[in-house]
């Protein structure tokens, strides 16, 4: 099964995605790691991504959907993935799809997370990071005290309510074209409702996808 993972900052893909990839027995993927892996290992595509990181530029989505391809040529998709932060956008996603039609594979399901604005914003509003050894922190204000170094937490421009909200409002005008996208080309797009406990949406979303 090959789940796109769609969604907000914040919306808790990340953490739901490696959750029911767990449950299902398949890998999560996403963009960051595994272009990491490819730079890493060496591959073909990983040489041409870090020609690009070496000068200081963004790798093209040509050389992801590259990646992508190696990824899904090797035997540790062979039952499936999820996709996280793969798609975002329309080219993305037609690229996504046409490669995976010519390896004879196709997106199974569009997974969207549901979360309201408001409930974002105090999500990631919440966050604060160690100012020494970058520890995350969730609910604890700035000033705060690092538990592992003793470092001052501090709260990222990404992460004041302003920021955010611009950053929400980027995701919309990049995301609302994907879905309609997909509605259009008849995919399976399942939107679940990504607010409240932790386990239950884990639930939700293994129920829509198990059918
Ligand atoms: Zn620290």
């Amino acid at each position: 099964m090959i789940v796109v993972l769609l969604g907000p900052p914040g919306a808790g893909k990340g953490t739901q995605g490696e959750r029911i990839a767990e449950r299902l027995g398949i890998p999560k993927i996403a963009t960051g790691d595994v272009l990491r892996a490819a730079v890493r290992d060496g591959t073909e595509q990983g040489l041409a991504a870090k020609a690009y990181m070496d000068r200081g530029d963004l790798v093209p989505d040509s050389v992801i959907l590259g990646i992508m391809k190696e990824v899904f040529e090797s035997p540790s998709t062979a039952d499936g993935a999820i996709l996280d932060g793969v798609v975002r956008t329309v080219p993305q996603a037609e690229g996504l799809t046409g490669m995976l039609a010519e390896l004879g594979r196709k997106v199974d399901n569009f997974l969207l997370f549901d979360v309201d604005d408001d409930e974002l914003v105090k999500r990631l509003g919440g966050r604060t990071v160690c100012d020494t050894c970058q520890t995350p922190y969730k609910g604890l204000e700035p000033g705060t005290k690092c538990e592992k170094c003793g470092g001052n937490l501090v709260r990222r421009k990404d992460d004041e309510p302003e920021a955010i909200r611009n950053r929400l409002e980027v995701y919309r005008k990049q995301t609302a074209p994907v879905i309609d996208w997909v509605k259009e080309k008849k995919m399976t797009l399942v939107k679940i409702d990504a607010s409240g406990d932790v386990d239950e949406i884990t639930e939700r979303a293994l129920k829509e996808l198990e059918g």
